[in-house]
């Protein structure tokens, strides 16, 4: 085939395929957008695992009007300035990129008002041609609607699972979100049925009784730095909360790990967690464990890979041992101890 320019709809799709793989990375690009606009309530809604309907309200800064046909535009951020600035990020996001690539294979509609605006607005993108801005009597925040996902890709809906599956690819993703910010209020409803419902109330044991429920939630030992390195920045602050050894699960899906608050998966982590334990769990039982970790930003690299929960450790040896020792110390401190040490 001779070389030819892509047609901008057709290279906008293959870009769009790079962050929007499944229903639930859509659903984290909006989660996101929602923490970014410093909300206290999200209400998330799927419909058929997220590809006929996703839509996400929340309470947070909204957007103006003249800036509606902005935030659907590839590369436009309220977040980052200047290169300078990445090396400072706060936000979640910045790349400027998910609701670009949504709506490139997606039928977005977007409203919103800002705290001080009289009344709201809305857009719409459907089949990647986006709607003049028009009036919208809305409440103050934000609400995207994202229907019928990939119904334009077709080879992208053929690699997708059952709608089961993809729906608990959703559940999971928000039940980390609303394990990482026990401040704000969480609705989920799958089907037009609420799945789980968090207080809002800045406690991450009342998020472990929603998620997990109450039986387990009180076998978790709370975690709370390892005494050792507390005061030295060059190593992270490890607090959460973890199983006590008499409560386990068959897999290691409910180790979850937060790193200056944002999402992270890493084998690594997950054996500090799992070695903490020692000889207290047999082989083939696995921890429960929710790990906040602070560290100098400075100390790791979060532009990594455009939408993946990856992450890297300038001193991965050091986060490795402070969670270790900080598991260790909460085992330890629980006066449970003696019941399940094994006798010899
Ligand atoms: P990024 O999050 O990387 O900046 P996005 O494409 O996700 O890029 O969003 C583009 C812009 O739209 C954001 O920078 C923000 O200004 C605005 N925006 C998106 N979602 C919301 C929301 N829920 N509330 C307020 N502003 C939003
Ligand atoms: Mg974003």
């Amino acid at each position: 085939m001779p070389i030819r320019q892509l047609a901008p709809d057709v290279a906008a799709k293959i870009a769009a395929g790079e962050v929007v793989e499944r229903p639930a990375s859509v659903v984290k690009e909006l989660i996101e957008n929602s923490i970014d606009a410093g909300s206290t309530q999200i209400r998330v809604d799927l419909m058929h695992g997220g590809l006929q309907l996703i839509r996400v309200t929340d309470n947070g800064c909204g957007i103006t009007a003249d800036e509606l046909p902005l935030a659907l535009s590839r590369h436009a951020t309220s977040k980052v300035a200047s290169i300078d600035d990445l090396e400072n990020i706060r936000s979640l996001g910045f790349r400027g990129e998910a609701l670009a690539s949504i709506a490139a294979v997606a039928d977005v509609s977007l409203q919103s008002r800002p705290r001080d605006a009289e009344h709201g607005a809305q857009i719409q993108a459907q089949n990647g041609r986006i709607s003049e801005v028009t009036p919208a009597a809305v409440a103050v925040g934000t609400t995207i609607t994202v229907r019928n996902l990939f119904s334009a890709v077709p080879a992208r809906l053929k690699f997708l699972k059952s709608r089961n599956t993809e729906v608990s690819h959703c559940l999971h993703l928000l039940e980390q979100y609303a394990l990482a910010y026990p401040e704000i209020r969480f609705m989920v409803f799958s089907e037009n049925r609420q799945v789980f419902a968090t207080p809002g109330d800045g406690k991450l044991f009342s998020v472990l009784v929603e998620v997990y429920g109450l039986q387990i939630a009180q076998q978790m030992v709370p975690v709370d730095g390892d005494d050792e390195h507390d005061d030295d920045t060059d190593y992270p602050l490890v607090q959460g909360y973890t199983s006590r050894p008499s409560c386990y699960k068959s897999t290691r899906q409910h180790i979850s790990f937060f790193v200056n608050r944002r999402w992270v998966m890493s084998r690594v982590l997950t054996a500090a967690v799992e070695n903490a334990y020692h000889s207290l769990l047999l082989a083939g039982r696995h921890p429960l464990a929710v790990m906040n970790i602070q560290i100098d930003p400075a100390l790791l690299d979060v532009n990594v890979h455009p939408a993946k929960t990856e992450i890297r450790f300038l001193k991965e040896r050091r986060v490795y041992a402070s969670i270790l020792r900080a598991v260790r110390k909460a085992l330890l401190a629980d006066p449970q101890l003696p019941q399940w040490q094994p006798k010899s």
